[in-house]
């Protein structure tokens, strides 16, 4: 019994010295990238991005940092295809854009991103109530906690070419919603802030899913990607594509969505993106 409370003990304290050694370890990172010039080939990419390109100079500096910070602590796997620089830092600057006023976000869960060269097919296991299922799936990007997935030429294009859709804002807002434990379309929000989103935006998810299953009189909603009526969790993704993309548009036809997500986001995306 001595022996096993022993074993127990030890277990306790090694398992401390290694989140102790972690923590330490993440803390100078922290100070040496405050000290590490941010590299020029990175920028040369991110100064073909729109979105790079209108940003205050003090926002610039500190995407800089998040994208190094990010590059240091998530770790990128190509499959089928070489992770380059260009991959990392524009995959990265999405990543860090969504969530650049956001205190201590830098994807907690997340450890992975997984860069297939476009959209593919895959098998995919499906856990539904403890029934697995094996099903084909297409992707041009998926997140699962840990780990997200990203269509490189999709995400090319979009980061570039201001094509008003955004497939890394897109898994990367699915990777917030898991943070709040499941992906529902309600990402981690205060309580007093709960009732007022579930309020506003599940509302207009309703009027646009039923609009879009009776193909009919979409009016205004018509400028949501119907891919967003597929449930609640893509909905608030590809409004998210929106407030990043066409955030004026967002503003003007949708004033209740976009607030909600600008309280969200802690970022007034139509002040600095008028696209
Ligand atoms: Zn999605």
């Amino acid at each position: 019994m001595i022996k096993l409370i022993i074993a127990l003990w030890i277990i306790f304290f090694v398992y401390l010295a290694y989140l102790l050694f972690d923590y330490l370890k993440y803390k100078y990172l922290l100070k040496k990238l405050k000290t590490t010039k941010f590299p020029d080939v990175y920028r040369k990419y991110l100064q073909n991005i729109p979105h790079y390109q209108k940003l205050p100079k003090k926002l610039k500096t500190k995407i800089e940092y998040s994208i190094l910070l990010f590059i240091n602590l998530k770790k990128f796997i190509g499959v089928y295809v070489e992770v380059t620089d260009e991959i990392k830092v524009i995959i990265s600057f999405y990543a860090c854009l969504i969530v650049i006023n956001k205190k201590n976000s830098c994807y907690e869960e997340l450890e992975y991103i997984y860069v297939y060269p476009h959209t593919m097919i895959l098998d995919n296991i499906r856990n539904s109530g403890g029934i697995y299922t094996k099903e084909k799936f297409l992707i041009s990007g998926e997140s699962i906690g840990e780990s997200v997935i990203v269509s490189w030429d999709e995400a090319k294009k979009d980061a570039y070419h201001l094509r008003h859709q955004n497939v890394i804002v897109h898994e990367f807002t699915h990777e917030l919603d898991f943070e709040s434990g499941t992906v529902n379309g309600v990402p981690p929000l205060e309580k007093s802030k709960y009732n007022e989103w579930i309020n506003i935006i599940y509302k207009d998810y309703q009027e646009f899913a039923k609009r879009i299953s009776n193909h009919k009189n979409l009016e205004k909603y018509k400028l949501i990607n119907p891919y967003g009526a597929t449930n609640e969790a893509e909905f608030f993704a590809v409004v998210s594509e929106m407030f990043w993309t066409k955030p004026k548009t967002l503003k003007l036809h949708f004033p209740d969505i976009y607030k909600e997500y600008k309280e969200f986001f802690n970022f007034d995306s139509a002040k600095y993106f008028d696209f």
